[in-house]
């Protein structure tokens, strides 16, 4: 049976506001004593009145407008209501039929493919997050649950596409641009580890014959890219298994779960709650000026796609180059840093790709946080192109600087390093290797131009690699010539 798979996005991303939503308690719960970030407003305390917090809203504008968004000026906040312990009042204030942005979309490339693709994003829209439970367990049986409302009330957006998705790589391209993007913006730090940016999945499979739909199922509870690809393949399968069997997929909420591979039943949707949306009476329509959005639209900062053209254009680099080094914030700025006082781009973009992200990768370190500064950096190169170190010199001191945090110069000096320039120093090295390899440099002589090779490698073993290639090269052959 051909048939298409279906896949839509629900992304909640926490906004790096200072302030909650509603009230005036600080955003920083993460590591936090519990229930320390708390006032009647947050804990939902009968007689608390909610007040919007304007930054929230330019946040929601600012990426709205990023997702070519179009913007709705009247908005409304309503009432879902639905009972759980994490949530004190018992409704979760969000918006419903008149949320901040609608009909926005993103152009995505996924890996493997070089065909551009386009999602459509459905809506944008402001809510509460709600508290957090801590399950104290014993022998594997939770024998207590506890509650932190340090989360609740912090800003979230919930950002949902349309069914546009076809394949797990599709939706990984869309959430990194997403992350990337939100980051850009300075209006969430896109960690799906600690769920500051979170995914819930629409999978269904459609038969491409007929175009007739499929149930879909929803997933939840995936906190890496990886563990969503895989969510969604093992969904997939699953799916297309039942219907091979001619059995039906039921319309449920699935839970990933890491440990097994497998998405495992959460609850039935036709059991879903009924939310009973209503308007939020305490907070009243809100209404956003047209001079406003132009503000926000002027004010955006570069975004990764336009700092990606400029890349290409200005420092003459790859496409593929340009992407990776606009994917993290940090390690762009990185570059650029560097770049201004180091010409030599290309080799630059490849020393911060390769290893610079090969030490930080292995040391788990952020770029922003790491030892070795562009500075530091562009002083290397330098020490390569003056030809007082080999590259494959330097890439030996480069992970000493990252070890340590000393410049290039004082670990030079300290080892006595440097690269072996005089010509004396290396004729005598190249009498030896002459000496011990006659048949090597026979068949040279015999026209066999790749053996002066082997004889440039015994050479720069001697000097365990302190030599220059090009200088030994061309000391060799002028000494062969010399004596044939
Ligand atoms: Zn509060």
């Amino acid at each position: 049976m051909l048939d298409d798979i279906v896949i839509g996005l629900e992304i909640h991303i926490q906004l790096l506001t200072k302030a909650k939503i509603f009230c005036n308690c600080s955003t920083t719960y993460f590591d936090q004593e519990p229930n320390t970030h708390t006032c009647p407003v947050c804990l939902g305390l009968p007689g608390s009145l909610p007040v919007l917090n304007q930054k929230v809203v330019e946040f929601a504008l600012k990426t709205a407008l990023a997702l070519n968004c179009k913007i709705n000026q009247t908005n409304l906040f309503h009432r879902k209501n639905y009972f759980y312990p994490d949530l004190p009042k018992a409704y979760q204030i969000s918006q419903f039929d008149q949320p901040i942005a609608i009909n926005g979309f993103l152009e995505i490339v996924p890996e493997n493919s070089r065909t551009g693709r386009t999602i459509r994003v459905n809506r944008v829209h402001m809510e509460e997050d709600a508290g957090k439970l801590i399950h104290l367990e014993r022998d594997g049986q939770i024998v207590c649950s506890l509650v932190d409302y340090n989360r609740s009330g912090i800003p979230l957006l919930e950002i949902v596409t349309e069914p546009d998705i076809c394949s797990p790589e599709e939706a990984i391209a869309f959430l990194q641009k997403l992350r990337t993007m939100v980051q850009y913006l300075e209006v969430c730090d896109g960690n799906l580890e600690k769920g500051s940016m979170r995914c819930d999945a629409n999978i269904s499979i459609r038969e491409s014959r007929t175009g007739a739909l499929g149930t879909k199922t929803e997933v939840k509870n995936m906190n890496s890219f990886r563990a969503i690809k895989k969510a969604l393949e093992f969904e997939i399968t699953r799916q297309r298994r039942l219907l091979e069997r001619s059995e039906q997929v039921l319309a449920e909420t699935r839970r990933w779960d890491e440990a097994s591979g497998k998405t495992l039943s959460m609850r039935s949707k036709e059991e879903a709650l009924d939310y009973r949306y209503f308007p939020e009476p305490d907070l009243p329509p809100l209404t956003i000026e047209q001079s406003w959005i132009e503000q926000v639209k002027n004010n955006l900062p570069e975004l990764p796609e336009q700092r990606k053209e400029r890349f290409v254009i200005d420092y003459k680099l790859s496409n593929y180059d340009a992407q990776r080094l606009i994917e993290v914030k940090s390690l762009g700025n990185y570059f650029e840093n560097a770049a201004q006082y180091y010409q030599d781009y290309k080799n630059l973009a490849n020393w911060v790709l390769g290893e610079l992200l090969r030490c930080s990768g292995e040391g788990n370190i952020a770029i922003e946080s790491c030892t070795v500064s562009s500075n530091d950096l562009v002083e290397l190169l330098q020490l390569i192109d003056n030809k007082t170190i080999s590259g494959k010199m330097a890439k030996g001191i480069f992970e000493e600087m990252f070890k340590t945090g000393q410049s290039a110069a004082d670990l030079i000096k300290k080892s006595g390093i440097t690269q072996i320039s005089n010509e004396a120093q290396i004729n005598d090295i190249i009498n030896k290797v002459i000496e011990d390899n006659p048949e090597t440099v026979q068949d040279f002589n015999a026209g066999k131009e790749k053996a002066i090779h082997f004889l440039v490698g015994q050479v720069m073993k001697h000097t365990k690699g302190r030599a220059q290639p090009d200088l030994v090269l061309n000391l060799l052959k002028e000494r062969i010539d010399k004596n044939s």
